[in-house]
């Protein structure tokens, strides 16, 4: 076994933990990660540094007086759309810009460190106070909107300016933001407008200002909000400034918001700037300094933008919930258009409410013309009573129903339909329940099953039948035979069953004589004669060759016997010419069995008693017909003319 020193033990685990470590972190923190953050920061630094310089010339060119402070309603919207990790290094930034900028200004280090704070300041709170928004849509929904106003408009700039005044409280006797309440106002203003703009500028809103559609529009609004502020504000003989009200109303009505923000930059980049230069209302009032003059019109553009940007927010809220309810009726109608269904909505008593275009298609009916009319008028009368019953069952219950039966349609024709139905809620709003009731056309599939369905008896029937006389043959003989003998009423109740055997005297002869395709015919016109003898619905078989079968169901022996014997007078008087017979003319021999049925195995028995009374009807002349009661029983032979009883036990088989 070889020993490991501990002390290497621990130096390898260690350098192992090291690259570990290593490794995760470049995990964590990619190549691709450093550099997004490097951009961050650095577009923080020249942004905050730009804008600085801009406002610094703005304030020096207004005579040391901040209308509107830019800096920091950029700076919150921009941290607001930034991930949450490249929030800090977007601070550090941006605090860097604004530190230089404000050294350019020829501030001391510590004046320009404070400016610096009282804005990081303001940006953070603000950021912090408000919830995560991607866009100015977001921005001003209610709620948000009613935070971003108390949290960053009024609680940071308020922040900022207490920053300020106890940073620099000493400092500057007479410095440009020693009133407190410009400081703020002019940060409340600048985040007010700024951050939105910036939301709008970073999310590709703006894009908006661009769509064909409101184009003219809004530019014609951005216009006259430029011509009546330039107006109002080149002249100093009225006080006209509530006319810059109207058109700034007519912009948060007609217009998008990305619109509505440049128009308010409109308004305010002629109306402070003009002020400044010493026109416009504001110099019809005795202020004492400029900076009172400017803090009017900072108060004026809070107010206006205080009725300008709810309404905005209504406004785009209503266009969502418009154009939501115009992109739902759309799809419907598309669906409603497309679908192979025809839909309707009914009213609890069965009126049509509303009907798809479809049913132009499907049942020939305008939507128009089938609106409250009853659907049950427009179905065939023998279907009526099914379908008021599953609508009064899906009425009562709720649940989905199916039903198919044949509708009208509008030339008249029924075709074969399939609906659901469904209860809903009404159309109307506080509406009571309808109907969800569609219509497929499956008229052709219908008309195949029946089609299908009576090819497939007319097979079977085929498979039952003789195809010479059309009688139904042995097949269907033995199976009905079978059925009628597993019935139990026929055990106990019925009277008893016959069997009548019935075979054409001579017939071979018949062949011989007359030729087989006349030997046919005379086979057809016997068989249509016995079936047509027949008074009840009995069954007659063609058993084979010139044998037939006549099963009476539920008859007496005498019944059977006197059956039988009409059957032979009446193929003897169809006087059919037979030469090759002893008498002249086609006849029959029939033997009649009759039994109570009490056992299945008695059907075999009764076939076999009908085939003997044949046998003896044929040994005693023919043209009879031979009475047998049991197989021990004496057979009666009866003839037409003289009956005549005749004993024998012998045999037949068929
Ligand atoms: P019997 O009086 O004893 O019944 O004499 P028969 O000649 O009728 O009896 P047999 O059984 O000897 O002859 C039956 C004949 O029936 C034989 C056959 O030529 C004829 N036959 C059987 N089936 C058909 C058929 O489908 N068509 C025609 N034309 N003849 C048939
Ligand atoms: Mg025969
Ligand atoms: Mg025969």
């Amino acid at each position: 076994m070889v020993e490991v020193p501990v002390r290497k033990l621990r130096k390898e685990i260690f350098v192992d933990k090291f690259d570990m470590a290593v490794r995760a972190l470049r995990g964590i923190v990619s190549r691709g990660e450093l550099w997004g953050q490097a951009r961050v920061g650095l577009v923080g630094f020249v942004a905050a540094f730009v804008l600085l310089v801009i406002s610094g010339q703005l304030k020096t060119m207004a005579g040391e007086v901040v209308a509107i402070w830019i800096v920091d309603g950029y700076l919150l919207g921009h941290m607001l759309v930034l991930r949450r990790r490249n929030k800090p290094v977007f601070v550090i930034g941006a605090t860097l810009g604004l530190v230089l900028g404000n050294l350019m200004g020829d501030e001391t280090l510590y004046v320009a460190a404070s400016f610096t704070a009282a804005g990081i300041v303001e940006t953070c709170v603000a950021a912090i106070l408000l919830p995560e928004v991607r866009s100015a849509k977001e921005l001003l929904q209610p709620n948000v909107f009613v935070r971003f106003l108390v949290g960053a408009c009024v609680v940071a700039s308020t922040l900022s300016g207490v920053v300020a005044a106890v940073l620099l409280q000493g400092i500057f006797t007479a410095h440009p933001f020693s009133s407190f309440s410009n400081w703020v106002i002019s940060d409340a203003i600048g985040l007010l407008i700024f951050t939105p703009v910036t939301l709008v500028m970073l999310s590709g809103e703006w894009r908006s200002l661009f769509k064909p559609g409101n184009r003219i529009v809004s530019l014609s609004i951005l216009a006259l909000i430029g011509i009546v502020a330039t107006v109002i504000f080149s002249k100093t003989t009225y006080d006209d400034l509530y006319w810059m009200l109207p058109p700034l109303a007519l912009l948060a009505f007609r217009a998008e918001l990305s619109t509505v923000l440049l128009g308010t930059l409109i308004f305010i980049s002629i109306s402070f700037p003009l002020t400044i230069h010493g026109t416009g209302p504001l110099w019809l009032f005795p202020f004492a300094t400029m900076q009172d003059r400017i803090l009017a019109l900072q108060l004026f553009t809070v107010a206006a933008l205080s009725i300008v940007l709810p309404i905005t927010i209504l406004q785009t809220q209503r266009n969502a919930l418009v154009s939501a309810l115009a992109d739902g009726q759309r799809r419907f109608r598309n669906l409603a258009e497309r679908s192979e269904e025809v839909l309707m909505e009914l009213s609890a008593d069965g009126l049509f409410q509303y009907v798809s275009p479809r049913a132009s298609v499907v049942l020939g009916y305008q939507p128009e013309v089938l609106r409250g009319r009853s659907v049950l008028d427009l179905v065939h009368p023998d279907d009526r009573s099914v379908l008021a019953a599953v609508l009064a069952q899906t009425w009562k219950i709720g649940v989905e129903e199916s039903v198919q039966y044949r509708f009208r349609r509008e030339d008249e024709a029924h075709i074969w339909v399939r609906s659901f139905i469904s209860a809903m809620p009404s159309g109307t709003p506080g509406g009571l329940m309808a109907l969800a009731f569609t219509v497929r056309d499956i008229d052709a599939a219908v008309v195949a099953e029946q089609t299908r369905l009576n090819e497939e008896q007319q097979l079977r029937d085929m498979v039952f039948v003789d195809s010479l006389t059309g009688l139904r043959n042995r097949r269907y003989l033995d199976s009905k035979v079978e059925e009628l003998l597993s019935l139990p009423a026929y055990a106990t109740s019925s009277p008893g069953m016959a069997v009548l055997f019935a075979d054409v005297d001579y017939f071979k002869n018949f062949n011989d004589e007359y030729g087989h395709q006349a030997g046919d015919e005379c086979l057809r016109t016997v068989g249509r004669c016995i079936a047509t003898t027949l008074q009840k619905p009995d069954l007659v078989a063609r058993y084979g060759g010139e044998e037939f079968v006549i099963v009476l169901e539920n008859c007496e022996q005498a019944e059977a016997a006197a059956t039988a014997e009409l059957i032979r007078a009446a193929v003897e008087s169809l006087a059919l010419g037979h030469r090759g017979s002893p008498l002249g003319v086609v006849t029959l021999s029939i033997g009649v069995a009759h039994r109570k049925m009490s056992r299945l195995s008695d059907a075999a028995e009764l076939f076999e008693l009908a085939d003997s009374g044949l046998y003896m009807a044929k040994r005693t002349g023919r043209n009879r017909v031979g009475t047998v009661g049991t197989v021990q029983d004496a057979i009666e032979v009866g003839e037409s003319a003289s009956s005549s009883a005749v004993t024998s036990g012998a045999r037949r088989h068929l």
